[in-house]
């Protein structure tokens, strides 16, 4: 049977025309572009401080080790004192870690601990474990006899080597790390001048939701899932340092989903949504958006992923991320994530990868760029998990990072492939 001949009377259905899909980069350099750092500065203690943004340089208002001191448990030494393995040097003084002690007199040696201040004219510390100790009559202290030459500035930490005075220790813009606290109050910071917390709205939409909790499993209505994402997101807004207001799940109407959102732009910073941004009849984010502020949907080149909108809602931003658990995960650590440290003043928002070997074959190339969930394996490879689909969250469960495969690529056992590590995304 021939086809049926179209009809000219007819107008070709009103599908919209595909939008060409945007590349990560360009997505991620326009959302970047909107990310104005949040004005103002908090003071918290650093005992506080894990996680937050600098907001001003730190300087250092002294050397770090303020003095030369022994990096063991010995004794301080001058070189020129020794002159052979008989040489026996007479300890006069002792100086524990906190004192200081005096001049070194000529032959004598300071039995010395770690952290002490060496007294000037010693220019050596002795490990303990190279002296032996003499007999010394009724002296207070023994004398020590030395195996092999000590060798000048040995086993002595020098005033200033971790940081010099004046130094920028800590830059504006660094996230503070449990060592970058422990820095700065070695140069005696109790507080720490920080970039606020951005202010951010979560809200799930989907009338097929329910909280776990509320519904057994066994009573779940046909249709009805477990609301996944909102915790996902809460936790993951909650690491980057947000205060995050939960405002639940909106119902598919329109007049919720607007007044939803209208309520959430004032005292908020970011609004943050799941599902809803795909372009069905029951997708009502964009209608909602586009009428009470601005809104961009962006058909973005990854797998999972793809649809994403940004926009502003009165002085808030708005990202609408994709319903799909794996999706919204992804597209959250790829585009938010950087969206958030930016709004705290972070220059450096790209995650750090690597290059790593593929243990498995990808035969089927996707004109998008991918985003695999993999596990590291005992190899030292990377293995793949078995179902890559964008509503299996056990990948994102089993994973500890994700390859990023470019378009159009295919992937055999033994290709080097860039890895980025979930410690590098998920803090
Ligand atoms: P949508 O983007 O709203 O069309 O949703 C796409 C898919 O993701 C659908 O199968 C939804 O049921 C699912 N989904 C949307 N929101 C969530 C959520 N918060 N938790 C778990 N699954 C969700
Ligand atoms: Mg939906």
């Amino acid at each position: 049977m021939s086809p049926a001949p179209a009809n000219p009377s007819i107008p070709a259905t009103a599908s919209p025309a595909r939008a060409p899909l945007k590349p990560l980069d360009v997505a991620l350099a326009e959302l970047l572009a909107c990310a104005t750092p949040l004005p103002g500065v908090e003071r918290v203690s650093t005992f506080e401080a894990d996680g937050r943004v600098l907001a001003q340089d730190l300087v250092s208002g002294l050397d770090v080790p303020a003095h030369d001191n022994s990096s063991m448990d010995g004794y301080a030494v001058r070189c020129a004192d020794w002159s052979g393995a008989q040489t026996v040097l007479q300890v006069h003084q002792r100086i524990p870690a906190g004192s200081s002690g005096q001049e070194l007199a000529p032959a004598s040696a300071a039995r010395i601990f770690t952290g002490a201040p060496i007294p000037s004219g010693a220019d050596a510390v002795v490990m303990q474990e190279d002296c032996d100790t003499v007999a010394a009559g009724d002296q207070p202290y023994p004398g020590i006899r030395i195996q092999a030459p000590p060798k000048p500035g040995q086993w002595i930490r020098r005033r200033g080597e971790d940081v010099a005075s004046g130094a920028v220790v800590l830059q504006r813009g660094e996230r503070l790390s449990p060592a970058s606290l422990g820095l700065a109050a070695s140069i005696g910071f109790s507080q720490l001048p920080v970039a606020p917390r951005p202010r951010v709205a979560l809200l799930s939409t989907g009338d097929e939701l329910v909280m776990p909790g509320d519904v057994a499993p066994a009573d779940m209505k046909p249709g009805a899932i477990y609301n996944s994402n909102r915790f996902f997101l809460k936790a993951l807004l909650q690491r980057l340092g947000c205060q995050v207001t939960d405002l639940g799940i909106v119902p598919d109407r329109l007049d919720a989903t607007m007044a939803a959102l209208q309520g959430a732009s004032q005292q908020h910073d970011l609004i943050l949504t799941s599902g809803g941004v795909s372009v069905g009849e029951e997708d009502h984010i964009k209608p909602a958006v586009q009428a009470l502020g601005e809104l961009n949907l962006w058909q973005i080149a990854i797998k999972p992923g793809k649809p994403f909108a940004y926009g502003q809602v009165g002085a808030a931003h708005f990202i609408g991320l994709p319903g799909n658990p794996v999706s919204s995960f992804v597209t959250f650590l790829l585009l938010v994530r950087p969206f958030l440290l930016r709004l705290q003043g972070v220059t450096d928002v790209a995650p750090e990868s690597m290059a790593a070997t593929a243990h498995f074959d990808w035969p089927r190339a996707d004109k998008r760029r991918e985003f695999l969930r993999v596990q590291r394996d005992a190899a030292g490879g990377l293995a793949l998990f078995c179902n890559q689909s964008s509503g299996v969250l056990t990948s994102a469960v089993w994973a500890d990072g994700l390859v990023d495969n470019p378009p159009g690529q295919t992937i055999a056992h033994g290709d080097t492939v860039q890895f980025i590590p979930f410690s590098a995304l998920l803090s």
